[in-house]
This record gives C-alpha cells, sequence and structure tokens, in this order.
C-alpha cells in the first residue's frame, strides 16, 4: 500500500514540475499555447493518477486523481476545471468494466460536484481582495475535495462511507494538493521575482526613467523615421557647488520628469548616466523632431527645477535605415554644437557637421 502511495506522490511531483514549465512568464499566461499546455499537463496528470491507487486496509482503493481537477479549476476557473475533468471521466467510463450510464453517473456525480462546488468558492473568492483570496485557495481545495466521492456515497447502492476510504481519500488529496500548489507557488514566485530584477535592472535608480541598460536594448529597434535627442543640463556642475549635491539630485529627477511627461506614450525618455538623457521619438520627420526637441527644451526653461532655473542643451538627430548607433553619435555631435553656440538651445545634426574638433569631443564624451 505504502508503494502505491509513494508512486502516486511520484506521479503527481513529476506531473507538477511538467506543470511548473507551463508557467513561462510573470504574468501568467492565461491563454495561448502554455495555458493549453497546462491544461493539457493536468489532464494528463488526473489520468495517471487513476492508474494504480492505493488499496489501503479495509478501505476501496484511493487515488489522486481528483488533485489536478481541483487545482485547475481553482486556479483557472470552471472551464479548466471541465477541461481536466473531460478526459479523466472518459477514460474512467472506458475502463471501469461497467455500462456507460452506471459509470458515468458514479464518475460523473463525484467531478460534477467538485466542479459546482469548487466554481462557487472560486467566485467568492474571486470578489475578495486577492491576498484574502489566495489565503483561502487551501479551505477551498479542501471543501473542493470534501464532495469527492460524497455524492456517489449518496446514491442508492453507493458504498457506505465507514468503509469506503472517504476520509483517506480526503487527506490524501489534501496532502496531493498542498504539494502541486507549492510547486507551483515556487515557481510563480522565482517568475515574480525575475520580473522585478529585470524591470529593475533597466530602470534608473534616481529619476526612475529607463536607464542606458534599455536604452541599449531599445536602439535596437530603432529604424528610418524614428529620431534621437541627446539631451544634457547646463553648467550643472555649478548646481552642486552652489546648492549641494542632494539639491542637483532633486533638479536631476525633475527634469528626466519634465522630459518623459512631454512627451507621447510610445516616445521614451532615458537616463544615461550623470546629467546627461536621451529621447527616443518614433515615427516623426526632421521637423516634427526639432520641434519636439524644442517643446522640451522650452519646458525645463520655463518651470523651476526643485526650486532653481536650469536649461538644457539639445541634439538632434534622425534614423537612416539600419544604422541607430549613428544616429545616437550625430545627436550627441549635435548636442555638443549646442553647447558651443551658447547652450540652452536646440541644434539638429546635418551631414557636415562631423569636424575634426567635433569627433575629438564626441568620442571623449562616448567614452
Ligand atoms: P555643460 O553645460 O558643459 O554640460 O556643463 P556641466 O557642468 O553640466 O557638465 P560637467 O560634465 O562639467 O559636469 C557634470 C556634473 O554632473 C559633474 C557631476 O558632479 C554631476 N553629476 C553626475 N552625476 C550626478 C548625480 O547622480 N547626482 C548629482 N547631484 N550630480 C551628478
Ligand atoms: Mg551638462
Ligand atoms: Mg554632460
Amino acid at each position: 500500500m505504502l508503494d502505491t502511495l509513494f508512486l502516486n506522490f511520484c506521479v503527481l511531483c513529476t506531473c507538477g514540475y511538467a506543470l511548473s514549465l507551463t508557467y513561462q512568464r510573470w504574468p501568467v499566461e492565461r491563454t495561448g499555447r502554455w495555458y493549453v499546455a497546462r491544461l493539457a499537463v493536468l489532464a494528463s496528470a488526473a489520468v495517471l493518477l487513476m492508474h494504480d491507487p492505493a488499496a489501503l486496509p479495509s478501505a476501496v482503493p484511493v487515488d489522486l486523481r481528483a488533485v489536478p481537477l481541483v487545482f485547475a479549476l481553482l486556479r483557472s476557473g470552471p472551464l479548466a476545471g471541465m477541461a481536466v475533468a473531460a478526459p479523466l471521466l472518459a477514460v474512467q467510463m472506458l475502463t471501469a468494466g461497467q455500462p456507460p450510464a452506471a459509470s458515468f453517473l458514479e464518475g460523473g456525480s463525484s467531478i460534477l460536484a467538485m466542479l459546482l462546488v469548487g466554481a462557487a468558492l472560486r467566485a467568492g473568492m474571486r470578489r475578495m481582495p486577492p491576498e484574502r483570496g489566495r489565503a483561502l485557495r487551501l479551505p477551498a481545495a479542501a471543501l473542493t475535495l470534501a464532495v469527492n466521492g460524497a455524492a456517489e456515497r449518496l446514491l442508492p447502492g453507493g458504498p457506505d462511507s465507514a468503509s469506503s476510504g472517504y476520509l483517506p481519500l480526503l487527506l490524501l488529496g489534501l496532502a496531493g494538493y498542498v504539494l502541486l500548489n507549492a510547486i507551483i507557488v515556487n515557481r510563480v514566485n522565482l517568475l515574480k521575482a525575475t520580473s522585478r530584477w529585470q524591470s529593475q535592472a533597466l530602470l534608473d535608480t534616481l529619476t526612475g526613467l529607463a536607464n542606458r541598460r534599455q536604452f541599449d536594448q531599445d536602439l535596437g529597434n530603432l529604424d528610418a523615421g524614428d529620431a534621437i535627442l541627446a539631451v544634457d543640463i547646463d553648467h550643472f556642475k555649478r548646481v552642486n557647488d552652489t546648492h549641494g549635491h542632494a539639491t542637483g539630485d532633486r533638479v536631476l529627477r525633475a527634469v528626466g520628469q519634465a522630459l518623459q511627461t512631454g512627451l507621447r506614450h510610445h516616445d521614451r525618455a532615458y537616463r544615461l548616466g550623470g546629467e546627461e538623457f536621451a529621447v527616443m521619438l518614433r515615427h516623426v520627420n526632421r521637423e516634427q523632431a526639432q520641434i519636439v526637441a524644442e517643446r522640451l527644451r522650452g519646458a525645463v526653461e520655463a518651470s523651476s527645477m526643485a526650486g532653481l532655473k536650469v536649461t538644457i542643451s539639445v541634439g538632434v538627430s534622425l534614423v537612416a535605415a539600419g544604422d541607430a548607433p549613428g544616429a545616437v553619435r550625430q545627436a550627441d555631435v549635435a548636442l555638443y554644437r549646442a553647447k558651443q553656440r551658447g547652450r540652452n538651445r536646440t541644434c539638429a545634426w546635418q551631414s557636415g557637421d562631423l569636424t575634426a574638433l567635433d569627433v575629438t569631443k564626441t568620442m571623449i564624451g562616448l567614452i
């Protein structure tokens, strides 16, 4: 008996691992091929788990087939529960050796009862705050598993509860649910943490803007018809020297915010480092890019940045097909030109701009 019980839990663990592989990212997929694969793994697990029931002393054999069904039902809803229940019921009927109607009634009554109870409990939990709903998942699983085997015992001629292994079935089912749930919760927590670290790795901690790493990633998506603005705060060293580093930080945050709020939702501002920022504009022509650059410059000039008046210089460059890095260099050259011409202005890159002096200064700036 212990052998078969152990075997059943091993099968559940293996299926739990296979199931965890269908959770690919956070937020968890609720449609698509991974979701279908998830249901397929759960349905296969339910069918596999009915294969070797444990023969408990003085009781009918018990197995863990209800566990994947309850898991699908409580996690993904009644449709998912039905998708797992249908193959289980079909295999039960085919292997029962009874007339189809009798085996449908026997297996189907428990499944139907679990589906109804689980769906009602889930609907109730979904109306609660998410934390509370999650905390109630285990009691909900216990209640759903409690109706497993209860329904057919109420049928005329059904097994009587004392000898039927009802309690072991419930307790083993609950242990199985806890095990399966632990495997998946562990996986989901890992995915959540990975997603959080990924987004943190792409954000600048001071300003909350996208950082240099995100800029380098996004650069690969730019193409002809997009533009890059190189932005630098004018005489920022003086801000630090006069008002202190903490005020300097607040100015950086305010400028970052002014840049991002002045953009359309598909354009993006980045802090590349120090007091240097960049903006990617999608689907613009030269004139529109210059208008946006001038609007951003004007917005910073017009508002108080952390209580101070600061200005920015902006270099504008349009991306040529397949050469986004070239546009970054050109925007930097244009920015240098804006600085040369007196700061607090925007300059657009034009071919012929790249003088030897510009190249030297720009390259130093890029290193
Ligand atoms: P320019 O108009 O030519 O750009 O002059 P600038 O003073 O802005 O440029 P410079 O490169 O001489 O000085 C940049 C300053 O930015 C120096 C550095 O202390 C400051 N800085 C860089 N990173 C930070 C930061 O995270 N916080 C603060 N408060 N200051 C920073
Ligand atoms: Mg500067
Ligand atoms: Mg600078």
